[in-house]
């Protein structure tokens, strides 16, 4: 099966009004260029430098989403164009996005990550910290947080990873609103488990691009 064939079995696989992120790391614009052909227009990087260099090159009508760990110096390099940021994970980075947003005469949409995996490396604030957040996020007004975003542990255990997300499944519910309508789980290995618990943007590389 080639690359058009993989999008075209991930999107039988999910609903239709579950958002799609076609995550491109390190696959070449020919290969993106593939799957934008078949209709996909949001592609998800998680490194900057790749990310501008990609979008400089690509069509124009591409959204592209930083789904990887931002670093606050390297914010003012997305801001013109981001269409969402998935990983905001302090306060620090929020006042940095919303800052180069503002240089930018942009709201920019973000997702708060949160830290649901047991692995200690996955970065994102607690669960208890989010209502926080949001609240303290009122005062950035080039800032719109629409929604939540989370990884699962990497680990086959089902039971384990259900569990996970429904910690965050839970966080959503409470914090849901007009504004934030986002849950981004689900990724090559998990988004069947995550539609399960109410994703409504999946984060999909290998499943379409095949292994990095
Ligand atoms: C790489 C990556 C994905 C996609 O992972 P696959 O297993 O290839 O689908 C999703 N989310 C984030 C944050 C990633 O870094």
């Amino acid at each position: 099966m080639g690359i058009a064939d993989n999008l075209k079995a991930i999107r039988k696989n999910i609903p239709k009004e579950i958002i799609l992120v076609a995550v491109s790391k390190t696959k070449t614009n020919a290969d993106i260029l593939e799957v934008y052909n078949s209709g996909q227009r949001i592609f998800g990087e998680n490194k900057v430098q790749e990310l501008v260099k990609k979008s400089g090159l690509l069509p124009e009508d591409i959204s592209w989403h930083m789904i990887g760990h931002l670093q606050t110096n390297k914010v003012k390099f997305i801001a013109p164009f981001i269409a969402l940021i998935h990983g905001v994970d302090s306060l620090k980075l929020l006042k940095e996005i919303d800052k180069r947003a503002e240089q930018n005469k942009r709201i920019i949409d973000c997702l708060l990550q949160v830290h649901i995996a047991q692995e200690s490396s996955k970065f994102g604030f607690g669960i208890n910290e989010i209502q926080q957040v949001i609240k303290d996020a009122v005062q950035f007004n080039n800032i719109k947080i629409v929604g939540l975003m989370g990884m699962a542990t990497f680990t086959n255990n089902k039971v384990q990873i259900s569990e996970e997300f429904q910690s965050l499944k839970n966080v959503f519910q409470e914090v849901k609103n007009n504004q934030i309508t986002i849950l981004s789980i689900g990724m090559s290995g998990d988004y069947q488990i995550a539609i399960e618990k109410g994703s409504t943007m999946v984060r999909i590389g290998s499943a379409i691009f095949g292994s990095r």
